[in-house]
């Protein structure tokens, strides 16, 4: 007979069994350290209770005794003593971090997190997310681990609950625990959820079975002992040695056969399970053979997770045989290693190993898993099920009521406020992450708890267009900056159209009222005065082609001239033009063509200098170079990327001093050196300086930064210059 690992709830567990479990397999463990986590919890928890009364230390005991169980490290073990203290009683992670170390403080910061999480069971999708979210939040799979060992403890105390958090807890655990526990291979943790669960979804059926799997419970042992001498004995005729286990299935694998094969209890035959463990893969498949050979096998249920290994990386030959007395019986054929990996999954790669130093630094736990599987020759196809399995497609974030939402990789603030509500999006100032304040642009993080700040004041402006991931937040910025150039454009072609009348004495108002204006309107295709100033304000059509088609209008002399003065102005400050002009900008911000771009003086870029574009509060942008010390790095936000325009070309002004020895004639050399290149000088200012020296500043017009180089280069050339710089 053989057990699998329980972790049944042991309400007198101490921290001296603790240490003697640990020092079992863990022999010179830092058993001080354990002693300060259970002594911190301890206080910690203090008064607490939990629905079963008992005190509250109890959970962590058994969450820790659960996690050595498994043969954990400290981090975990410690972490599992520690993992409700920042939740439930207000330390904080630096506290731990100080008092322990930072790994440890970031596993219990992890669960943390999770167990904020509100989580809706009714959706599939949701449960999906979770379980993505769960993972991506715990780069460290050290915290699901111990996750699941809370979770574990709290599911074999379920029964002090009432019966409403009993059936949500378990179908919780059902929806995220069990899929995580088999993703990550913890069978055993896994097998013992799963039969948690369905004592409490489904407890008719969990007491009829194990009422039907305790029956006649030394008939059941008597034959359990039969089957384990039979193939033992089968195996040493060739001389192969092996541990050979048995015991009946755990029951929710009963219960999936029922309900897969719509069979009741008695029609499940095969509810015994055994294994047979050697000690490499030649005898496996020897092991096979000869079980084949001397019990009948049933055909098709033999399956091959050696040569193909489940993307948890279980390994094992599974078949079935009619076994003594016409029973159907499952054998489970592996090697130890494979057998470990069963049990604890990628819990393995957490466990103590003789001569592991304590603390030791892991690669990070993908290339572990790679490594653990390094042996199989399938590796890609399990890398690959990893990746679909694990990487997730964006970020998962809070709000503060805990709900889930889930972003883009690369979203901002600005792209959670407009998938809270367009409204919250339009009005929003800035973000708290975690309770700090950051810039609009923060890339966030998953496990993020966003709070928007918001005011009545704010409306959105061009340049979010660049901060935001997600196409519902820029085609709302849009929106909201289409319906603005609509109403200006609105408002200018009304007044446009106002002052060209007021020319023919006459006023819009007064021209409205007569059929000739709708007429007008109707030549145009616009259906009524709203649109009509709308593409008047555009630049779509001018002030004059609409005048001209109202023939009644009485033309002073000079009409003709104001209304071409009009026409001009209007064409001046329409949108289209707008934007026509600002194509010609030295600088390209970012996907937006009708900003105001200006140099910024202090620093005065000129192109191929790195820049950065400033949003100054007056919806412009101003442009730095990279390394201009103006540009507050606190107000990050307001930074936005910008490019040269390489199809402009301008000439920029730009000073440069010139230290020299000085001597007659210099600043003519130095000018005709400049002059020779091409290069025009605007102005040149000279002073004299102390030690005979000279100091002159140019402001010269160059191209771009290559040009300069060529300038200050060939003034360098000069024997007197002591220093050129840019200024
Ligand atoms: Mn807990």
């Amino acid at each position: 007979m053989y057990q699998r690992l329980d972790f049944s709830h042991e309400r007198d567990l101490n921290i001296d069994d603790l240490s003697r479990r640990l020092e079992a397999y863990y022999p010179d463990a830092d058993f001080a350290l354990l002693k300060k986590a259970y002594t911190f919890a301890e206080k910690a928890h203090s008064g607490q209770k939990r629905s079963s009364g008992e005190d509250y230390i109890i959970h962590p005991i058994n969450v820790a005794g659960t996690l050595i169980k498994l043969k954990l490290d400290m981090d975990s073990i410690v972490a599992g003593l520690l993992h409700d203290v920042v939740e439930d009683c207000g330390v904080t992670p630096e506290e731990i971090e100080k008092e322990f170390s930072h790994n440890i403080a970031q596993i219990v910061v992890g669960l943390t997190k999770i167990s904020k999480i509100k989580f809706k069971t009714k959706e599939e999708s949701q449960a999906e997310n979770f379980r993505k979210m769960v993972v991506a939040m715990a780069k460290d799979l050290r915290v699901i681990i111990v996750k699941l060992a809370d979770r574990m403890h709290n599911m074999r105390t379920l029964q002090y609950v009432n019966e409403d958090k009993q059936k949500k807890i378990a179908k919780e655990t059902l929806d995220i625990y069990v899929p995580l526990a088999s993703r990550l291979g913890i069978n055993s943790v896994k097998a013992e959820l799963e039969d948690l669960c369905l004592r409490f979804l489904h407890p008719d059926i969990y007491y009829r079975l194990a009422e039907k799997v305790t029956m006649k419970k030394s008939e059941r042992d008597n034959y359990i002992k039969e089957v384990i001498d039979h193939i033992q004995e089968k195996l040493l005729e060739y001389s192969l040695k092996a541990d050979v286990k048995g015991r009946p299935k755990h029951f929710f694998s009963i219960y999936k056969k029922m309900i897969a094969r719509g069979v009741d209890f008695e029609q499940i035959q095969d509810v015994l399970a055994f294994r047979v463990i050697v000690n490499n893969i030649t005898e496996c498949y020897k092991g096979l053979g000869i079980i084949h050979s001397s019990m009948t096998p049933i055909p098709g249920r033999f399956k091959d997770y050696i040569a193909i290994p489940k993307v948890n990386n279980y390994q094992s030959l599974h078949t079935t045989v009619i076994g003594p007395k016409a029973n159907r019986i499952e054998i489970q054929i592996r090697t130890h290693d494979m057998d470990e990996v069963a049990e604890t999954g990628v819990a393995a790669h957490w466990k103590y190993k003789e001569g592991m130093a304590s603390g030791e630094t892991r690669p990070d736990w993908v290339q572990e898993l790679l490594e653990f599987n390094q042996n199989v020759e399938n590796n890609n196809e399990f890398m690959a099920a990893v990746k679909s399995d694990l990487d997730v497609g964006g970020v998962f974030v809070f709000t503060p009521t805990g709900d889930v939402r889930e972003l883009r990789y690369g979203a901002t603030p600005l792209d959670f406020a407009y998938a809270v509500h367009t409204e919250v999006g339009n009005k929003c100032v800035g973000a708290k992450i975690n309770g700090k304040m950051v810039p609009l642009k923060y890339t966030l993080k998953s496990g993020d708890t966003v709070e928007i700040l918001t005011s009545k004041n704010q409306t959105p402006s061009k340049d979010w267009l660049s901060m935001v991931k997600s196409s519902r937040a820029k085609s709302k910025i849009k929106q909201y900056l289409l319906k603005i150039e609509r109403d200006e454009n609105k408002e200018l072609g009304k007044e446009v159209l106002e002052k060209a009348f007021r020319v023919f004495g006459t006023s819009l108002k007064a021209v409205q009222k007569t059929g000739e204006f709708a007429k007008a309107c109707e030549e145009f295709s616009v259906a009524n005065a709203e649109d009509l100033f709308i593409q008047i304000g555009s630049g779509k059509y001018g002030p004059k082609e609409f005048i001209n088609t109202i023939p009644s209008l009485k033309k002073e002399e000079d009409a003709d001239d104001k209304i071409d003065e009009l026409d001009s102005y209007t064409k001046k400050v329409t949108s289209t033009a707008r934007k026509k002009s600002n194509k010609d900008n030295a600088v390209i911000v970012d996907g937006m063509d009708d900003l105001m771009v200006r140099m910024a003086r202090c620093c005065n870029p000129i192109p191929g200098d790195p820049i950065v574009g400033y949003i100054t509060r007056g919806r412009g942008i101003t442009v730095h170079t990279a390394t201009c010390d103006r540009i507050d790095s606190g107000d990050i936000g307001r930074n936005i990327d910008v490019n040269w325009n390489t199809e402009f070309s301008f000439k920029h002004p730009v000073n440069i001093r010139v230290i020299t020895h000085d001597k007659p004639g210099i600043l003519s050399n130095i000018s005709k050196s400049i002059t020779s290149i091409g290069v025009n000088i605007r102005s040149a200012l000279a002073k004299s300086l102390p030690d005979r020296k000279g100091s002159f500043i140019f402001e010269i017009e160059v191209k771009d930064y290559s040009e300069l180089l060529k300038v200050t280069g060939m003034i360098e050339g000069h024997e007197e210059v002591i220093s050129v710089t840019r200024v």
